[in-house]
C-alpha cells in the first residue's frame, strides 16, 4: 500500500458551495464556472450578487443547521467569500463536508487579540493591549501614548468598530462610541477581551499580499501591492506596490508563513504597514480580498481562479503580474459613469448586479490597465 497522502481533488464538473453571497463570492462563482464547476451560494440574503450568477442558492441563518445539512449534501467542497460566520455553525459544517480554508484560520481571524498574538511570533505588528473596560485603557494610554485607535476585536470591517484617540481624556467617549462597557462584564474571560488599544503606526504606505495555499503544503503569492483608503474604505489599489525589494520579501515571507502555520487551504490576504524601513502586520483574511482584483486583468491566474484550484485540489496557478494594474473602486453613484469606463480603452469594468448604490457600498471595480505600447 502507498503511503502518499492522500488529498481531495474534486475535478471540473462538481459543486463548490460558497458561503457568502456577495461581490467575492461572485467572483468566485464566475472563475468556477470558466473552469467547468457549478456552484452553490449559502447567503441569509434574497438576490445576492453571488446568487445572481451560482446554479443554486440556499437563503438561510448562517446557524440554521437544517439548511447546513441540506446545503452540504448538494456540494463536493466549502469555502466562504465572508469570515464572520459563527465558529460553531462552521465546526457543523465542517463535520459534514471538507471546509476550507479550516477552522484555524477562521478562528484566528474572527478576533483581533488571536490575531496579534498568532503574527506576533513571527512578524511585526503595531504595539497593542488588551481592553475590557476604562480602567485598561487608561492604562494602555499611558503606556503607548496618543494618537491610538481603540478596536473592537469582532466583526470590525471597513473601519467599523474604530475610534481614534487623540487625547487620554477621550477614553470613556470611546468606550461609549464603539458601544463599549467602562467596566469589565462581571464574570468575563480575562484572556478575551471586548477591544484593543493599538498605538498608531506613521505609515508611509499601507499594502497587502495575497497567498494561496493548496492542501499539499504549495504555495503562491502574488506581488505585494499598495492600497489606499479613503474613508476607511479601500479606493484605490495599485499593482505592484512601489516599495523596497527588501521590504517586499518580507511582506511575502509573512504571508506566506502565515498561511504555513494556519494549515490554511485557499487564500490568505494580509495588511500590512509599510515604515520607512519595516513592514508591521495590520491584519488578515482567509479569503479573496479587495485588494486583489487587480488580478483579474494583471496576470494569468485571478485570485478567484486560484481560490477554486485551491480548495479543489488543483495545481496552483501562475501569480506573475503582467501588466501594471490600478483598481478602483467603485463606491454609491460612482457606477453611474460606466460608460465612459467602458469608452477607456485601457480601463476594464467590473459590476457586481447591486440594485441599490448606497453611499459607500461596493457596487463594483474598474481595472485600468497599463499596456506596454
Ligand atoms: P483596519 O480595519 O484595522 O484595517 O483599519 C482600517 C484603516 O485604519 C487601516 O487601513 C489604516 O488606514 C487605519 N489604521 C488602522 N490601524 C492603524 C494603526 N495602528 N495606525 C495607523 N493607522 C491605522
Amino acid at each position: 500500500m502507498s503511503s502518499e497522502p492522500s488529498f481531495l481533488t474534486v475535478p471540473p464538473g462538481g459543486t463548490i458551495g460558497i458561503l457568502g453571497g456577495g461581490q467575492l463570492g461572485r467572483m468566485t462563482a464566475l472563475a468556477a464556472a470558466r473552469l467547468g464547476y457549478q456552484t452553490h451560494i449559502y447567503t441569509p440574503e434574497e438576490n445576492s450578487p453571488a446568487a445572481q450568477v451560482s446554479a443554486r442558492t440556499t437563503v438561510a441563518a448562517y446557524d440554521d443547521r437544517d439548511a447546513l445539512a441540506a446545503f452540504a449534501q448538494t456540494v463536493d467542497v466549502v469555502t466562504l467569500e465572508f469570515e464572520n460566520i459563527p465558529l460553531d455553525a462552521l465546526a457543523y459544517l465542517q463535520s459534514l463536508i471538507p471546509l476550507r480554508p479550516g477552522p484555524k484560520a477562521l478562528e484566528i481571524g474572527q478576533d483581533r487579540i488571536f490575531e496579534k498574538t498568532f503574527f506576533g511570533d513571527f512578524a511585526a505588528t503595531a504595539p497593542w493591549r488588551a481592553v475590557h473596560g476604562l480602567a485598561d485603557l487608561t492604562a494602555a494610554l499611558d503606556a503607548l501614548g496618543t494618537p491610538a485607535i481603540l478596536k473592537t476585536c469582532r466583526l470590525g470591517y471597513d473601519g467599523k468598530g474604530q475610534f481614534k484617540i487623540d487625547r487620554p481624556e477621550q477614553a470613556a467617549e470611546a468606550l461609549s462610541a464603539l458601544g463599549l462597557p467602562q467596566q469589565p462584564a462581571a464574570g468575563a474571560d480575562s484572556a478575551l477581551a471586548p477591544a484593543i488599544l493599538e498605538g498608531f503606526v506613521a505609515f508611509e504606505r499601507e499594502v497587502s499580499v495575497i497567498v494561496a495555499r493548496a492542501e499539499n503544503g504549495a504555495t503562491a503569492a502574488y506581488p505585494v501591492v499598495e492600497n489606499v483608503h479613503r474613508h476607511h474604505i479601500l479606493d484605490t489599489t495599485t499593482a505592484p506596490a512601489a516599495i523596497d525589494e527588501s521590504l517586499a520579501t518580507e511582506a511575502r515571507r509573512i504571508a506566506t508563513q502565515a498561511a504555513e502555520r494556519l494549515g490554511l487551504i485557499g487564500l490568505l490576504a494580509v495588511e500590512l504597514f509599510v515604515t520607512k524601513d519595516a513592514v508591521l502586520v495590520n491584519e488578515m483574511a482567509p479569503r479573496p480580498h479587495n485588494s486583489g482584483h487587480w488580478t483579474m486583468d494583471g496576470g494569468l491566474t485571478d485570485q478567484f481562479e486560484q481560490l477554486v484550484r485551491a480548495v479543489c485540489g488543483l495545481p496552483l496557478g501562475d501569480c506573475q503580474l503582467h501588466y501594471p494594474v490600478v483598481m478602483k473602486n467603485l463606491l454609491g453613484n460612482d457606477g453611474d459613469q460606466w460608460h465612459s469606463f467602458l469608452a477607456d480603452p485601457n480601463a476594464r469594468l467590473h459590476l457586481y448586479g447591486k440594485a441599490q448604490a448606497r453611499a459607500g457600498r461596493k457596487m463594483g471595480h474598474v481595472n485600468f490597465i497599463k499596456t506596454k505600447g
